[in-house]
Order: C-alpha cells, then sequence, then structure tokens
C-alpha cells in the first residue's frame, strides 16, 4: 500500500508505503533515499518534540511519526516496516484517518504469536506548570484528555475514550490538526508548517474556522488524543493503562514514555488470554499478499 504527499513542517514532496514485518519486530521506519537506513519506532530515537515528534538515529531524522503511528496503534497493527523516501511524513487531510483506510485496503493479518501488552503497574504522574500527564493502572487502554484554548470555538474541551471498543476509528482517527493563522507566519520563520494549507489542517482565525466544516464539534480535543495515541507507541507494544493528560504536548507524551521505559517498575509485559469471539489479542500485520 502506497501514498504519497508533502510534509507538513518540511513541505517536501514524500512517497510512503506500509509492508507486513515478521512478529517480535514491532514497528520500523526506513529511509529508501538513504540505503533503506532503519529507526525503529522507540522512544530511545525520539529526537525532537516542538509541533511535532521526530526520530533521529545516526543523524537520520524521520518527522512527523505521530499520526501515522496512530492509525496502527488505533488499527492493533503491532508489527509493520514504514518505507519513506523523504524525512518527514506526509500530511495527507491532517488526521490519521488516510491511514487507517490504506492499512484497511491492506487487510490485517493475524499472527501466531500471542500479542504482547506493556502493562502498567503503578501509577505515574508528570506535571510541567499548568500541564499535567498521568498513567493509571487499567485492564485496557483508556485516554482523558483535556485541553484549554482561550478562542471562542475551543475553550475548555475533554474527550474520554477507550480504544478497546471501536471508538479509535469512528470518533479520533478523523480528526485534523489545527492551527492558529495570526501564529502562522512566526511559525514560517522558523521552519514550520512549509507544507501547511486549508486542505490538511483546521485553520483557526481570532474568533472562526477558514476552512468550515469541523468534523466533530471538539475536534480539536479529539486530535491531542490522536497525537497522544501516537506518541505513546513509541513504548514498542500496546498498552493496558489509563491516561489522563490535562494541556499536555508532544513534549510531555514522550517524556511519559522516556520514563515508563526507563522505570521497569511501572509496569510488567503480558499477554492476555486468547478469547475466539474477540480476536484481538493475537499480535498482527498487514495482509502480505495485498501489499
Ligand atoms: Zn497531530
Amino acid at each position: 500500500m502506497e501514498c504519497q504527499g508533502v510534509g507538513l513542517h518540511s513541505g517536501a514532496p514524500v512517497k510512503l508505503r506500509i509492508l507486513p514485518a515478521p512478529a517480535g519486530s514491532g514497528i520500523r521506519f526506513r529511509r529508501t533515499d538513504l540505503d533503506n537506513f532503519e529507526i525503529e519506532a522507540l522512544g530511545r530515537n525520539v529526537a525532537r518534540v516542538s509541533y511535532a515528534t521526530s526520530l533521529m538515529k545516526k543523524g537520520v531524522l524521520i518527522s512527523t511519526t505521530e499520526h501515522l503511528l496512530s492509525a496502527l496503534i488505533g488499527t492493533g497493527i503491532d508489527n509493520a516496516i514504514i518505507e519513506l523516501d523523504n524525512l518527514e511524513l506526509p500530511i495527507l487531510d491532517g488526521s490519521a484517518l488516510p491511514f487507517v483506510e490504506m492499512i484497511h485496503r491492506a487487510g490485517i493479518r493475524k499472527q501466531r504469536r500471542p500479542r504482547s501488552y506493556l502493562r502498567i503497574c503503578r501509577e505515574l504522574e508528570l506535571r510541567e506548570g499548568n500541564k499535567f500527564i498521568a498513567v493509571y493502572p487499567a485492564e485496557t487502554y483508556s485516554v482523558s484528555y483535556t485541553i484549554d484554548f482561550p478562542h471562542p470555538l475551543i475553550g475548555r474541551e475533554v474527550f474520554r475514550g477507550n480504544l478497546s471498543d471501536g471508538q479509535y476509528l469512528r470518533g479520533i482517527a478523523p480528526a485534523r490538526t489545527f492551527g492558529f493563522l495570526h501564529e502562522a507566519e512566526a511559525m514560517r520563520q522558523q521552519g514550520l508548517i512549509r507544507g501547511a494549507s486549508e486542505e490538511n489542517a483546521v485553520v483557526l482565525t481570532r474568533d472562526s474556522v477558514l476552512n468550515p466544516p469541523l468534523r466533530f464539534s471538539d475536534e480539536f480535543v479529539r486530535h491531542k488524543v490522536l497525537d497522544l495515541i501516537g506518541d505513546l507507541a513509541l513504548v514498542g507494544k500496546q498498552i493496558l493503562g489509563s491516561i489522563v493528560a490535562d494541556r499536555a504536548g508532544h513534549a510531555m507524551h514522550t517524556a511519559l514514555v522516556s520514563r515508563i521505559l526507563r522505570d521497569h517498575s511501572l509496569w510488567e509485559e503480558t499477554t492476555v488470554p486468547e478469547d475466539d469471539d474477540v480476536p484481538v489479542n493475537s499480535a498482527r500485520v498487514l495482509a502480505a499478499h495485498t501489499v
């Protein structure tokens, strides 16, 4: 399965392919323009976290990984190789929906090996000024996110969701990234959002939306949930835990990932007994024949 587009921040054209991978190999990115150099989608490779999450290994960069990683977690893909021929993933429509559709077109195959989960055993709370993120023990993967933007269309929005009940595909994947028109020029001067347009982001003026309609009345907080799920994918496994975030962003999301990975007393690796009616507990990969 292949798609092409431009990077949100670089504006660089890029082709992307999602390929199946063996059980237990996790998610890996591969730069086909740099001798197929590979970077694992793991917290230890996180490089930059302002406005998007970037991975770096031996000086090779892969930017804006969060929307595709979110789609892979949301569709239950554990193992895949993501090939791209430039430094930034395509922004497409600004949501995870085009990636979800690509994955569904390719098909999903259950692998023999049981899925290995990262089960949170002990709570962890991180605070930075008025920003907060925490993870608590739970038997499923759930997220509660609060944002508070001083904008007449946003203000305080709260979204609570459980990833185990199909809510991701309907309620989270379609939520698009957003930006404020009055910040655009300053961001461009910093080398950011060079690929941004009304086709790939909700653009907010001081009191309205430049390119309506919204896909959800609370699309903004839903997109933050999408980003959070994509960033937390960098723990390298599906999570069993309850995440609470308040005005967090990529820096807080990835800080949580680093703390979890550094402190093994917070979690255990586990498998969940197979239930034939709910075939979600095996590792999954794209169905190879259709890719
Ligand atoms: Zn995003």
